[in-house]
């Protein structure tokens, strides 16, 4: 089932998700965030796919995960393509390292789950909080609604956490 709505002004339509897609954002619409766990190897994976991209087992369980963890890297946007993205300028593409299974199976991986900087209501955020997160700011996870049935997993400052003394961020920003 097609679901639409509208975005920042803009129309959104989203054809047919697929039954790993349509359960994972039935969770986002409840404000709540999950993962398919392997059943044969435990892991969890992102984002939501038919098989385990570790040993291919087709089968899986929804698992709630903590949305916590800190920015791997970071695009700043300063010129939107998407005109409805023009007014919010400069916003942030955050991909963020969750806290949960990070270093496994290697130590340089991570669930790396992608979305906008945000404040703490699901609103794009305004520069004076863009120019704050860098790489290794401590952020949680927020939603902002979009439509009955479709909520986006988006990036706020963690107001609870202790942050980096300093993050990375380019120089010419
Ligand atoms: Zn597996």
């Amino acid at each position: 089932m097609a679901i639409r709505a509208e975005y920042l002004g803009m129309g959104l339509t989203v054809d047919d998700p697929d039954v790993e897609n349509l359960e994972y954002f039935r969770h986002c619409s409840e404000h709540d965030f999950h993962l398919q766990a392997c059943v044969q190897c435990g892991r969890l994976r992102y984002p939501p796919t038919t098989a385990c991209p570790w040993c291919a087992t087709l089968e899986s369980t929804w698992k709630k995960v903590e949305g916590k963890g800190a920015v791997h890297s970071y695009s700043e946007v300063h010129h939107a393509i998407q005109p409805a993205f023009r007014g919010k300028t400069p916003y942030l593409i955050l991909l963020v390292d969750l806290d949960t299974q990070k270093g496994e199976p290697t130590s340089d991986e991570a669930l790396r789950v992608i979305g906008n900087l945000c404040t703490p209501d699901g609103q794009l955020a305004p520069p004076e909080l863009v120019r704050q997160v860098g790489i290794g700011t401590r952020v949680r996870m927020v939603f902002s609604d979009v439509a009955p049935g479709l909520s986006l997993p988006q990036w706020t400052i963690d107001e609870t956490a202790a942050q980096p003394a300093s993050v990375w961020r380019y120089p010419q920003e």
